[in-house]
């Protein structure tokens, strides 16, 4: 007798095989990915670093002002942040203890301590209507 439902199995287990299948997948996870850490720095840091005002996507991290990331990490049960920490976030509303940095200012902060005002002077670069670019903008732009 043809079992559709049977049918049906097959041919998932056949796609989930095949490597064009992954592929695909693949892509369009890294894509999600990319979107929700977009919308994660435009919620907290206007798509740049809160300090030099650097907006490319592949710098920016989250931030947590009072260097308390312990916590989250300890409740979440997540070792790293990244990714299932972006996807919790956009779920609550907006919190005050995070904010948008990229690496060097990470490493800033670690060196010169919180209070920017005692970072030094001439790293701020120009704000020029700072925002994150999307994927196939930031692919364009490095070429
Ligand atoms: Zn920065």
């Amino acid at each position: 007798m043809y079992d559709v439902n049977k049918r049906r199995a097959c041919c998932r287990a056949y796609q989930k095989r095949s490597a064009k299948y992954r592929a695909k997948e693949k892509a369009k996870n890294r894509q999600s990915r990319h979107d929700r850490k977009v919308a994660v720095m435009n919620l907290y840091g206007n798509g740049s670093c809160t300090f030099c005002q650097d907006d490319d996507i592949a710098v920016l991290s989250l931030d947590h002002i009072n260097d308390d990331g312990v916590k989250d990490r300890r409740i979440s049960g997540f070792k790293g942040m990244g990714d299932p920490f972006y996807i919790q976030l956009l779920k609550q509303p907006k919190r005050e203890d995070l904010q948008v940095l990229c690496m060097s200012c990470q490493f800033r902060k670690r060196k010169y301590g919180r209070d920017f005002s005692l970072w030094p002077k001439g790293r701020r670069a120009v704000v020029s209507g700072a925002r994150v670019f999307s994927l196939e903008e930031y692919a364009r732009k490095v070429g």
